[in-house]
């Protein structure tokens, strides 16, 4: 019997010691190794001493799971889960369970990341392009892109490209029109303002009648008008503009597209696809396009293309123009993006399939159909006289509905005006039942109104029903691909959804050393509340008496996030980082300008920047001056002084990423930050490394003014393959009044009245309990020691390989902070062996490759994260030095250099059953099978490597053709 004591037996449960990879005796090893006594030695040797933060965090004290668990069980029940009719782009939906349980709570499609590796990523990215034909299939247009954050933003993004293809070149003004839902034009309004577009709003009709340059219109529009706009469109475009339109996806399995309507850009929330409402997000807005205008497209798109056998093979087209390269001429600043959701959706229209589709989206019309009928029979008045799901009413009491509404659990859209009248309107969806609509009529009508759902029925067959102009309805078929066309039992569908899982590499196989990225653990226990229904089942607008549960969340973890950044406010509305900068980056040009400095716009960055630094910086209406890096990697501080100099008087702000994109902690950013408040800028933080910063040291006390956290690396939300993400940013006080407000929901703020940069108040909050679960399980203790690990993984790492190959930067102590970067060039230069070649080769490894050529062309930035436990960082060294090896003998001429492991690579199944493989210099077994500890473990790449130039040329992003497929 043991002789400990009760508290010692108790930590056996603390989530700690399962988030964090290496146990105590391995941390000591390699605390041993790298040359420090402890973690706290470590950390003096690596963190300037300016910068440490000397106190604890105030988030409280490390739990155990089954304790986490409890807490937030606790607030998900003070959230009250009332039947929606609210609608307004967020609609009740089934989840189908079989795509609940194999993707969006399985770790081999959510911890996936963004398929910048896609030899080992054929299932995502068919997943997606499913989705990209289903969006084209839906709209009548013929360029779809992978996915957006929200339909608001996706809108905005519309008039963006509206700008940028119209000929209408004198033209400065986008028109929208009166019925668009309120978000929606709220989020333009925020981006028109940064780009100096005049916006005119009104109704549909008059948008001829003006000068502009693109216009968008809501199909079916707020009230649920159906409207053809076939003749308004050829009028606009005579005038040169460009036509976007919002639309419902559920209404275009049944309506005429806006496509054939000649709309040249169609987009929109896929969320009533099988995704959760979650209290705003997160969902993938779709966004297609005429394919005129593919180098304007926003965003990622998903392309054909063909490997080296020439078998057809998936990829991101045109990924790497979009930011890294264009960086300020980018079209847009989306990094992460929805791609989770978008599989989600996409996955929902191949278990339905085309078929099942129009039973469900004429079911719910039918419903609808039968309740407009009930009411108008009972001479109620309707503002519309077309719908597809969505009645607007007038002149009733709404008062009294009200009342009699929320005592049933039911939510009723009451505010929405037409003119002078009080509107009530009700939009229903695919959960809605016949006994709802009795419900319904009971609410609306009171009781004993003598109405009956089987009779209007009755009445509806034998008449048919006019709700829908028969002009607009659907004449062309959808969704005639077979990939929709055959999953429609559970056990194919089940198996389709491994089958291409099976071809993705994700945390679940091996380590995702992916530098800036942190791709650490998503644990189970964190992820196990974004599907209960008190969180996931949420409408945005619901009253707020409703959420509780998520105003509790909502306001501890904004407290827990200011402290850990040592600022005074954040605001969790961007839907990712690059919107966090974004918003930010706002908050200081608006901070500007209410102190009469509206000529503030430079914006410095250093040349070491991630691109979405510049792309945001552009979006916000500012002006970019590159700041110049030493041979070291630091900023150049005298150049960042004389440029700071130079535009003084129109300086806006610095963006900058601490530590640095060099991975290393520059002593001289209290300088910096000096230096720009100095001439009177802001210090914009990029909190994408914040990894290295919990309870270590925190922007706010560093001296910055605004960062954005990427909730998906720092704060264990899964990357989704490529999204969905969070970016609040945090400010100081001095901010505080300038962050994003929302038109529909209030919070009695300073802030409440500016603009948004989201549809949704909190923007994802669906997936805000994943970090409050990481916060509240690790404490205080936990954060701080989990910063540590990171360290002292990525320095063990770092030490490891330095004697195979050479680090670019080391800072003080000769220590890297969480990430480090190793050089390939001079490899490169004495045999021939590309980074990319050695990104591949590990796939043959069953490794995903670290970020390559960021932010240096020719090398490899690896990020283990604390999660990595000391087997799997030796098992990447083991084979990271073992590649070395091979390109040794490339280098010594024993192998040609285009024909080697390594330039082969990755290495398929197809190449060891082809018997020409015989007259390789290498055998099968070098091939797949390097080390034995690959044979325990064997990833099998699907495709060999993906010629990209082929797919770029030859941009073909739809399904594969039937006769290609079979
Ligand atoms: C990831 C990253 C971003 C962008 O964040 P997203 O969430 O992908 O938009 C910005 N800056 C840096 C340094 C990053 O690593």
């Amino acid at each position: 019997m043991t002789t400990e004591t009760l508290t010692k037996l108790e930590q056996h449960d603390l989530f700690l010691s399962r988030h964090i990879g290496p146990d105590s005796a391995q941390q000591q090893e390699m605390l041993n190794f790298v040359g420090a006594e402890s973690l706290e030695d470590l950390t003096e040797q690596i963190v300037p001493e300016s910068i440490r933060m000397n106190r604890d965090l105030a988030v409280g004290d490390h739990v155990s799971e089954a304790e986490g668990m409890a807490y937030i069980r606790a607030i998900a029940d003070k959230n009250k889960v009332n039947k929606s009719y609210i609608g307004m782009g967020y609609y009740g939906t089934l989840v189908p369970t079989v795509i609940q349980r194999n993707v969006l709570e399985n770790p081999g499609w959510y911890t996936a990341y963004t398929p910048y590796q896609p030899e080992i990523a054929q299932g995502r990215l068919e997943a997606i392009l499913n989705f990209q034909q289903l969006s084209m299939d839906l709209t009548g247009l013929d360029l779809a892109s992978s996915s957006l954050l929200d339909e608001a933003t996706a809108a905005a993004e519309a008039m963006a490209l509206a700008k940028r293809v119209s000929k209408a070149k004198k033209a400065n003004i986008f028109f929208v029109a009166d019925d668009v839902f309120p978000q929606t034009l709220d989020v333009i309004k925020t981006r028109a303002e940064c780009f100096g577009f005049d916006i005119i709003v009104g109704p549909a009709a008059d948008a001829a009648n003006h000068d502009i340059f693109g216009a968008l219109f809501q199909y079916t529009n707020r009230f649920g008008q159906i409207t053809d706009f076939t003749e308004l469109f050829t009028a606009l475009h005579e005038k040169k503009a460009v036509v976007a339109v919002a639309a419902d996806i559920m209404s275009l399995v049944m309506l005429k597209s806006p496509g054939s309507m000649g709309a040249d850009v169609v987009l929109g929330n896929s969320q009533r696809f099988g995704v959760p409402m979650g209290f705003g997000g997160p969902h993938a807005a779709f966004f297609v396009t005429r394919d005129a205008y593919k180098r304007s497209l926003p965003g990622r798109i998903i392309g054909v293309s063909q490997d080296t056998r020439g078998n057809r093979a998936l990829r991101m087209a045109m990924q790497t123009r979009e930011q890294h390269i264009r960086r300020e001429k980018a079209n847009s600043n989306i990094c992460t993006a929805q791609v989770l959701l978008a599989n989600m959706a996409s996955f929902y229209a191949v278990f339905h399939g085309p078929q099942g589709l129009k039973t469900i989206a004429e079911r719910i019309h039918r419903l609808t159909d039968i309740l407009a009928t009930g009411l108008t029979a009972k001479g109620v008045t309707l503002v519309n006289n077309t719908w597809f799901d969505t009645i607007s009413i007038k002149g009733l009491d709404t008062a009294a509905i009200k009342t009699r509404s929320e005592a049933q659990g039911v939510n009723l859209r009451i505010d929405a005006d037409a003119g002078s009248d009080k509107v009530l309107g009700v939009s229903l969806a695919e959960t809605t039942t016949r006994e709802d609509v009795a419900q319904l009529f009971d609410i609306i009508l009171g009781e004993g109104h003598g109405l009956d759902v089987a009779t209007l029925d009755s009445n509806i067959v034998a008449n048919g029903s006019t709700s829908v102009p028969a002009a607009l309805i659907r004449t062309d078929a959808i969704l005639t691909h077979p990939t929709f066309n055959r999953y429609h039992s559970e056990t194919e569908m089940m198996r389709y959804i491994k089958r291409l899982e099976n071809k993705d590499l994700a945390l679940n196989h091996s380590m995702i050393s992916l530098g800036s990225c942190t791709m650490k653990l998503n644990a189970a226990t964190e992820m196990m509340p974004i599907t209960w229904p008190e969180f996931a089942n949420m409408h945005p607008f619901c009253p707020q008496d409703q959420a509780q549960g998520y105003a509790q969340l909502v306001s501890e973890l904004s407290d827990w996030l200011v402290d850990i950044t040592g600022y005074d406010t954040v605001s969790l509305q961007p839907n990712s980082g690059a919107q966090g900068e974004y918003a930010g980056l706002l908050a200081i040009k608006q901070y500007h300008e209410s102190r009469g400095d509206a000529h503030r716009n430079i914006c410095l960055i250093p040349q070491s920047a991630h691109g979405t630094n510049p792309a945001s910086a552009q979006l916000a209406g500012m002006k970019i001056v590159v700041t110049a890096c030493d041979k070291d990697g630091n900023i150049d501080m005298e150049d960042l002084k004389t440029k700071a100099a130079e535009v003084a008087d129109n300086l806006s702000c610095i963006m900058v990423t601490y530590p640095s994109t060099h991975g290393v902690y520059e002593e001289t950013i209290g300088e910096i930050c000096e230096v720009i408040h100095q001439h009177g800028g802001q210090v914009y933080l990029d909190g994408a490394n914040m990894n290295a910063q919990v309870g270590l040291t925190s922007p706010g006390s560093i001296g910055a003014d605004v960062s954005h956290l990427n909730l998906h690396k720092t704060f264990a939300i899964p990357h989704g393959g490529g999204g969905p993400g969070m970016g609040p940013i945090g400010v100081k006080k001095h901010l505080a009044p300038f962050l994003s407000g929302h038109t529909v929901v209030k919070h009695g703020l300073e802030s409440d009245n500016n603009g948004a940069v989201s549809a949704a108040p909190y923007g994802s909050a669906g997936i805000l309990p994943i970090t409050w679960m990481y916060i509240k399980l690790l404490g205080k203790q936990g954060l701080r020691q989990s910063t540590q690990m990171a360290l002292l993984n990525a320095n063990y790492v770092m030490k490891k390989l330095s004697e195979h190959y050479p680090v670019l930067y080391t800072g003080r102590n000769d220590r890297v902070a969480h990430e480090c970067i190793i050089d390939l060039r001079p490899l490169k230069e004495a045999s021939g062996v590309t980074e990319m070649d050695i990104a591949k080769r590990l796939n043959d490894y069953g490794f995903h490759a670290p970020t390559m050529s960021f932010p240096v062309a020719g090398t490899l930035m690896i990020e283990p994260t604390e999660s990595e436990s000391k087997v799997e960082l030796d098992r990447f060294i083991e084979a990271m030095i073992s590649i070395r090896g091979e390109a040794a003998r490339v280098e010594s001429g024993e192998w040609p250099v285009d024909n080697n492991p390594l330039s082969n690579a990755p290495h398929t199944l197809a190449d060891i059953m082809d018997p020409e493989f015989d007259s390789r210099p290498y055998s099968r077994e070098t091939a797949v099978f390097p080390t034995a500890a690959v044979k325990l473990n064997k990833f099998w790449p699907t495709v060999n490597r993906i010629d990209d130039v082929f797919g770029d040329r030859n941009l073909f992003c739809a399904c594969i053709p039937i006769a290609d497929y079979e």
